[in-house]
């Protein structure tokens, strides 16, 4: 368990993503294990344990008051930094209780787990095939929509951890991006641009929705 003062907070991210009022992330950590993950920055991880979950002390009784908090309800994002829906949810249940506050205090919610292609690892799944494919599965599993970043972002320990990894797989990868972005924290695919044109076509193509002006609008009045 973990110490925190406040679960619930304010802020969703830009228009181009998934807009929300409010940020929550019950747990620390997650058991996936990207390699690529931006929570494995400093920014949001303060030890070198990213890969163990880790579940926030008093978390409910802290959501709660949170909600109590807030001067008006409106739409929380979750999964953005940890899966909520880890091996440990069967035995805490914390998502599920947070969820039931949530509708309790009349707070809508929204939780990654559909499908955003987010990041494209430049160099590795940058490709058109592997764009239209994920389109297509996306599509064949039941998605409404997409979304596609077409960069990963790098940062300090999180950058030094991906390089490690990625070299065992794809060998002196790290030495590409290093002299490709150097310090940099948005790592653009090369073709950035293209990428994004046949994920628009395949979108088009499969009857997928793309525009996240109207896939937010969606989610508010689904
Ligand atoms: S939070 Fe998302 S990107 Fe990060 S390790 Fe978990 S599943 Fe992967």
């Amino acid at each position: 368990m973990e110490y925190i003062k406040t679960i619930v907070t304010n802020g969703g991210p830009s228009r181009d993503y998934l807009q929300t009022e409010y940020v929550m992330n019950i747990y620390r950590g997650c058991n996936h294990g990207c390699i690529y993950c931006y929570a494995r920055s400093n920014y949001y991880e303060k030890t070198d344990n990213f890969d163990n979950i880790r579940a926030k002390e008093n978390a409910l009784q802290i959501i709660r008051d949170d909600l109590r908090r807030k001067v008006k309800p409106g739409v929380v994002l979750t999964g953005g930094v940890s899966d909520p829906y880890n091996p440990h949810e069967a035995e805490h249940k914390l998502t599920r209780n947070a969820l039931e506050l949530l509708n309790a205090f009349d707070f809508g919610i929204c939780i990654i787990t559909g499908i955003l292609i987010d990041p494209v690892i430049p160099f590795i799944t940058d490709t058109k095939e592997n764009v239209q494919e994920l389109v297509k599965k996306a599509k064949h599993h039941g998605a409404k929509y997409a979304y596609i970043s077409t960069l990963v972002t790098l940062a300090d320990i999180q950058r030094s951890y991906f390089y490690q990894e990625v070299d065992k797989h794809f060998p002196k990868m790290s030495e590409k991006y290093s002299k490709r972005y150097k310090n940099g924290y948005r790592c653009y695919a090369p073709h950035g641009k293209k990428l994004w044109e046949v994920f628009v076509e395949a979108c088009e193509k499969e009857g997928l929705m793309y525009n996240m002006r109207a896939v937010n609008y969606m989610i508010r009045n689904a």
